[in-house]
């Protein structure tokens, strides 16, 4: 069993969404098509607030690739800089030839998402079909340190 090399375009991930995530995706695909640099900034994400406000990040590459950001780690900073919670996540990749499609977080990502929100939905494409799923399924393994945040981080343990 291989995994799917296909992604989910854009219009797939819309039909498979109800409203107020497809809302999500639309303003990550706007700040996308704003912003968009081939090899630089190929990502864009939105997430919904536990207040109703969307906050949105994108894709920081570096000439070194582990000082890249990730859109999603992006909207993590925003998120918390607005002093709300993540509840919803939508992530879009646009490849050089126009094209975009869903993607699902990095396990960097992932980690960072469920560490602070792990029931955040958040949408991936498992072989090509989109769907939600809650921050702290995305890695199922993930490593996880006890105590590592001091007691005024008890709202998210990790
Ligand atoms: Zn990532």
């Amino acid at each position: 069993m291989g995994v799917s090399t296909r992604r989910p375009t854009f219009a797939e991930a819309i039909a498979a969404m109800g409203e107020e995530d497809a809302v999500l995706a639309h303003a990550a695909r706007e700040l996308l098509d704003a912003r968009y640099v081939a090899g630089r900034h190929e990502v864009a994400a939105a997430a919904r607030t536990d207040d109703g406000g969307i906050v949105t990040g994108i894709h920081v590459e570096a000439s070194q690739g582990r000082a890249s950001i990730c859109a999603e780690s992006g909207v993590a900073s925003g998120v918390v800089a607005a002093g709300s919670k993540a509840v919803a996540l939508v992530a879009v990749l646009r490849r050089r030839d126009g094209t975009v499609h869903l993607i699902e977080p990095c396990g960097v990502c992932a980690e960072l998402l469920a560490d602070m929100w792990p029931d955040a939905r958040v949408w991936a494409a498992r072989e090509a079909t989109p769907e939600p799923i809650a921050a702290a399924d995305l890695l199922p393994f993930r490593h996880t340190r006890i105590g590592r945040l001091d007691a005024s981080s008890k709202e998210n343990p990790a």
